[in-house]
C-alpha cells in the first residue's frame, strides 16, 4: 500500500493498493500500443491534444492545487503557481514542437544527408514529491508531443497527484496508454527497468536514487537522464545590489519550504558586505509566515514528510556543533520547521558539505572574489548557481568559472520551458526542457542519401 499523508495536519488522506505484476503487464502493453498509435497520428493532432492538457490544467487549477497542497504540503499559492506553470510550458511546447522536431539537413559526401529526430517508446519517468506536477509534466510535455509514451513511477507519499496527472492526458483525448502512472516500489522497479518495451529512464531525486537507477539501466542498456540533488551556491560579491540579492535570496532558499534541488542553499556573501546582508536577510526572514499551507496569510508551509524534516534538524544540529551561529529559528514539530538562519558557516560544516532539503539558510564568508569562486566549486554537486554583482562584464566572466549546469546572473535560479535544465558533477546528467531536453529521449537517426 502507499499511503499519503497530510503533512500540515499529519492525516492520512487514502491509501492505495500497488499495482500487481499482471497490471504492470497490461500498462506496458496499453503503453507500447499508445506508441504505435502515436506514430499513426499527425502531429498537428497531438499539439491540439496538449493544448487540451493546458486548458484542463487550467480550468481545475483549484482541485489539482489542493492534492498537491495535501499530500505534500506546499503553500495552495504556491501549488497553483505549479499547476498554471504546466499549463503554460504545455502550450509553449505545443506552439514549438514542430520546429524543434524539424529534420536537420547537414551537407556531407552524400547527394543529400539530413538528422531526423524520432520516437523510441515507452520512457519511464521515475519522479519525486516536491514538485509532484512540474517534475511530471516537464519530462511529459515534450517527450509525448514527439511521440514516445511516459509511465510514471511517482514518489510513494503523492500517489494521488500521480493518478490525478494521468486522468489529465486521457481526458485531453490521448490515445489511452499514452501516460501512465504504475504505483510500484522502488525495490520493484527492475523488471520495468529491463522490459524491452521501455527505452529509457528519466529520473529526478537523491543521489543515492540516481545511482541505484543509473546502474539498472546501465545493465539493460537504457538512455537515462538523471536530475540529482544540488548545493547551489548563491555568490554576493560587494559591489551587488544588496537590497534585492537578500530579498531573492530569501525566496530562492525558501520557496517550497526549501525543499527544491535549485534552491540557494549556499549563500556565499563578500565579507565587506556580510553584516549588511545577514541584517536584511535576518529582517525578511522575520516576516515569513510558516503555518497552514491552505491559508493566503501563509507563505511557508510544512516540509513533506517527518523524516526529512527530522534529517534537516540533525544537519543543523551538527553545524552548530561544528561551530556555526543560530540566528533565527532553529525549531521544529513533525513537519513544520522554522525558517532558520546560521552564520559563520565554513567548508568543513556539515550544512556545507552536505545538501540540505529544507528551510535553512547559510551564510559563509568569502575574503574576495577569487575565493567565492572557489567555495563556490567546493561541492561534489554542480546543479545551478547565482552571481550577484553589478558589473556585467565581471559576472560573464565569473560565470564560465563555477561548474554548474546553469548560472543566473542578478537572479534566482529557476527553470523555464524555453531554457535547458540539468547538472553537472554529482547532480547528474542529461538535459531537460528546450531543444536539447526534447532530443534525449529520441532516436537521432542519420539519413545518407547517396
Ligand atoms: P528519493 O530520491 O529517494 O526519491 C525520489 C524518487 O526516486 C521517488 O519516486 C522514489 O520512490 C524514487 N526512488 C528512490 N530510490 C529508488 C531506487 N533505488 N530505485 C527506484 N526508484 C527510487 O528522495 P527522498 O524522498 O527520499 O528524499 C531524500 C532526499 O533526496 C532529499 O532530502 C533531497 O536531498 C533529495 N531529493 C532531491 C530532489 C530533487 O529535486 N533533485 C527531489 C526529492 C528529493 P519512493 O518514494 O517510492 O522511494
Amino acid at each position: 500500500m502507499f499511503t499519503s499523508i497530510n503533512p500540515f495536519t499529519q492525516e492520512t488522506i487514502a491509501a492505495y493498493a500497488a499495482h500487481t505484476e499482471q497490471e504492470i503487464e497490461q500498462k506496458l502493453q496499453q503503453g507500447d500500443k499508445a506508441f504505435r498509435q502515436l506514430l499513426q497520428v499527425s502531429l498537428e493532432q497531438r499539439r491540439q491534444w496538449m493544448m487540451q492538457v493546458a486548458k484542463l490544467l487550467k480550468d481545475n487549477v483549484t482541485e489539482h492545487a489542493a492534492l498537491i497542497t495535501r499530500e505534500m504540503g506546499k503553500t495552495l499559492k504556491e501549488a497553483k503557481a505549479e499547476v498554471l506553470k504546466c499549463a503554460t510550458s504545455a502550450e509553449y511546447y505545443a506552439e514549438n514542437i514542430t520546429a524543434m522536431l524539424e529534420p536537420k539537413p547537414i551537407i556531407s559526401d552524400a547527394y543529400k544527408s539530413y538528422v531526423s529526430y524520432e520516437p523510441k517508446g515507452i520512457i519511464l519517468a521515475i519522479m519525486p514529491w516536491n514538485f509532484p506536477y512540474w517534475q511530471v509534466f516537464r519530462f511529459a510535455i515534450p517527450n509525448i508531443l514527439a511521440g514516445n509514451t511516459g509511465l510514471l513511477k511517482h514518489a510513494s507519499n503523492v500517489s494521488g497527484c500521480a493518478l490525478a496527472i494521468e486522468k489529465v492526458f486521457a481526458d485531453a483525448g490521448f490515445p489511452a496508454g499514452t501516460f501512465q502512472s504504475v504505483l510500484v516500489s522502488s525495490k520493484n522497479i527492475e523488471p520495468i527497468i529491463a522490459d524491452p518495451r521501455v527505452q529509457g529512464v528519466t529520473l529526478t531525486g537523491s543521489t543515492p536514487a540516481g545511482k541505484s537507477v543509473a546502474a539498472l539501466a546501465g545493465k539493460y542498456i537504457k538512455k537515462t537522464v538523471l536530475e540529482l540533488g544540488g548545493s547551489d551556491p548563491f555568490i554576493v560579491l560587494k559591489d551587488a545590489d544588496l537590497e534585492a540579492a537578500a530579498k531573492t535570496a530569501v525566496q530562492g532558499r525558501m520557496q517550497n519550504a526549501g525543499q527544491s534541488c535549485i534552491a540557494a542553499k549556499r549563500w556565499i556573501v563578500e565579507k565587506e558586505v556580510v553584516p549588511a546582508f545577514t541584517a536584511e536577510v535576518k529582517r525578511i526572514l522575520q516576516t515569513l509566515q510558516q503555518g497552514d499551507p491552505t491559508l493566503e496569510t501563509t507563505n511557508m508551509g510544512p516540509m513533506a514528510r517527518p523524516d526529512l524534516a527530522a534529517a534537516l534538524a540533525k544537519q543543523l544540529q551538527d553545524t552548530i556543533r561544528e561551530g556555526a551561529i543560530l540566528e533565527l529559528g532553529g525549531t521544529y514539530e513533525g513537519c513544520n520547521f522554522a525558517p532558520t538562519l546560521l552564520t559563520g558557516v565554513t567548508n568543513n560544516m556539515t550544512a556545507f558539505k552536505e545538501e540540505t532539503f529544507g528551510p535553512l539558510a547559510v551564510i559563509i564568508e568569502a575574503a574576495n572574489e577569487e575565493e567565492a569562486i572557489a567555495l563556490a566549486n567546493e561541492t561534489d554537486f554542480g546543479l545551478g548557481s547565482a552571481l550577484w554583482t553589478s558589473d556585467l562584464d565581471k559576472a560573464a566572466r565569473l560565470a564560465t568559472r563555477i561548474e554548474s549546469g546553469n548560472v543566473f546572473i542578478n537572479a534566482m535560479v529557476r527553470s523555464d520551458a524555453r531554457l535547458p535544465f540539468g547538472g553537472v558533477k554529482q547532480s547528474g546528467y542529461g538535459r531537460e526542457l528546450s531543444l536539447e531536453g526534447t532530443h534525449e529521449f529520441l532516436n537521432v537517426k542519420t539519413v545518407y542519401i547517396q
